[in-house]
């Protein structure tokens, strides 16, 4: 099997030749093509930090394993390590973190056993990037839960948690207050629970999950959350087992996979062979696991945690009276360890089954549609305007311009309702949103939608609009505070 490998930038070429290094000394049955990615790329002119040549190879063998890489500072150039795990739809994002003894916490202090896999949404939420400065003021922006996008990454949360034989599966979430994004989200949740009987289903407030991720970390196995909120929830877990440095990261998808360390480049220590690259090596072993290398990783994985047990330790963790080693002298005495059983969580050691590489030559981009709603109608318009006015007078002129077929239903601004009612102590900034529905209760249409915006855009600046639909009796918007 091949894969393509991208060292990365600062410690990445370092940490990378010692993963590469123990493999090839465990005789890993996987040839490498380097690719071209990374600070350099940008720097030579290529946009998204990868070179076609990069793109092309990684297409067509379908697996990514890379170091850190760094996103040149300034404004229009977003993330390689972004850009890479969009464009091939590794929708889930998979973390492990388990107590590795030799790494001291407070948990592992205290006896406290940890083993966490977070499996966060990696395409959607607010890491869409799409985003607006509707005035100087305001910046506004979207944030993309979608039905299929959430259904490929909780069935795939549940399925690896089946074969993990876990016993219990959470779902992070917000859904209190964000009722469509996130109540999308847990709803998808549930349909999925169905399908699994076997696995123990719930879902905790994202807040509450944090607080008892810190008290309790051993109550929870499997969590799946939406992007922003699993990025954070990730980080947090590091924290509970040692730190970034121990923090593995899986980006999978259907077609392409990507396997990294979370950490970043670490340019503070680069260039001085001294960095831990344990993160990285565990995301090896988890992209052994999956091209079903499983003899490999396990060995591996059992010298590691041997490793670690004895105390040897590169600068950044492990008893500080012990002289730490460097990254190369860390990936020798691992190879050192190979055949040895830790004292803790020893890996059972299963025989190699590659899984063939399918053909998934894709001739175009798949539609991920989902279930058809009947009976849908548009109902209103919110409208986004611009206005430094008290709410009455913005709700006196466009009055006026509801005409026959709109109502003026309510003003809210920063989403708390301040006309026809509200509090003289809500503060305001410079944009409204302005709600108008149909006047007779009669489904509109796009040209009556039209008409409203042409008529208010001679009174206001309108910075946005969002249609008001209803599926059936559903409402498919949300309401103001207060309203
Ligand atoms: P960082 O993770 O690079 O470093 C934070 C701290 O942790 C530093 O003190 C560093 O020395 C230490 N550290 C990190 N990894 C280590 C290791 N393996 N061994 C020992 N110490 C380690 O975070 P940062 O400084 O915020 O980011 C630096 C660059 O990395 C930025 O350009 C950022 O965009 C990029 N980055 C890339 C990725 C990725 O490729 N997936 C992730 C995060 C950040």
């Amino acid at each position: 099997m091949k894969i393509a490998v991208a060292k990365g930038d600062g410690i990445g070429p370092e940490i990378m030749e010692a993963v590469l290094k123990i493999f090839e000394a465990n005789k890993v049955p996987l040839e490498y093509e380097v690719v071209d990615m990374g600070k350099w790329v940008f720097d030579k002119g290529f946009s998204n930090g990868m070179t076609p040549e990069a793109q092309q190879t990684i297409e067509s063998l379908g697996m990514l394993f890379k170091g850190p890489m760094e996103t040149p500072k300034g404004k229009g150039v977003k993330s390689v390590n972004v850009t890479a795990r969009k464009t091939w739809n590794t929708f889930a994002n998979k973390r492990v973190f388990q107590t590795l003894h030799g790494v001291d916490t407070v948990f592992s202090k205290a006896g406290i056993p940890i083993d966490i896999t977070v499996v966060r949404e990696n395409i959607e939420d607010t890491y869409g990037g799409i985003e607006h400065m509707l005035t100087h003021d305001v910046a506004l922006s979207r944030r993309f839960i979608t039905r299929p996008g959430s259904m490929q990454v909780i069935r795939y949360a549940f399925e690896m948690a089946k074969q993990k034989k876990a016993k219990r599966i959470s779902c992070g979430h917000k859904a209190n207050i964000m009722k469509l994004t996130d109540g999308l989200f847990l709803d998808c949740f549930y349909e999925v629970a169905k399908e699994y009987p076997e696995l123990k289903a719930d879902d905790i407030i994202v807040d509450d999950l944090c607080m008892k991720l810190v008290t309790r970390p051993d109550t929870f196995d499997v969590v799946v959350l939406t992007n922003l909120q699993g990025d954070i929830v990730s980080d947090l877990c590091a924290g509970l087992v040692g730190g970034l440095g121990f923090a593995p990261s899986a980006n999978v998808g259907d077609h392409i996979s990507i396997f990294e360390a979370v950490h970043g480049t670490a340019p503070d220590i680069a260039g001085k062979n001294i960095a831990n690259p344990t993160a990285l090596l565990l995301s090896g072993i988890s992209m052994l696991q999956h091209l079903g290398l499983t003899e490999n990783a396990a060995i591996i994985e059992n010298a590691l945690l041997y490793t670690l047990e004895s105390g040897v330790h590169t600068g950044d963790f492990g008893d500080k009276s012990k002289a730490s080693v460097n990254t190369t002298e860390f990936a020798n005495a691992i190879i050192g360890n190979f055949g040895k059983q830790p004292a803790h969580n020893p890996k059972p050691v299963f025989p190699n089954q590659p899984g063939t590489p399918t053909p998934f030559k894709l001739k175009e981009n798949a539609m991920m549609e989902s279930k058809e709603v009947g009976n849908e109608n548009i109902v209103g318009v919110d409208m986004f305007i611009e206005s430094n006015e008290q709410p009455l007078a913005i709700a006196t002129k466009c009055q006026r311009h509801a005409g026959v077929k709109f109502k003026l239903v309510n003003i809210s601004n920063r989403g708390t309702q301040v006309w026809p009612t509200g509090s003289v102590y809500t503060n305001l900034v410079n944009v409204y949103n302005v709600r108008f529905e149909s006047l007779d209760g009669e489904p509109l249409n796009q040209q009556d939608i039209l008409g409203l915006y042409v008529s208010l855009s001679g009174n206001f600046k309108i910075a946005s609009s969002e249609l008001l639909n209803m599926w059936g009796d559903k409402k498919a918007y949300s309401v103001a505070a207060g309203q």
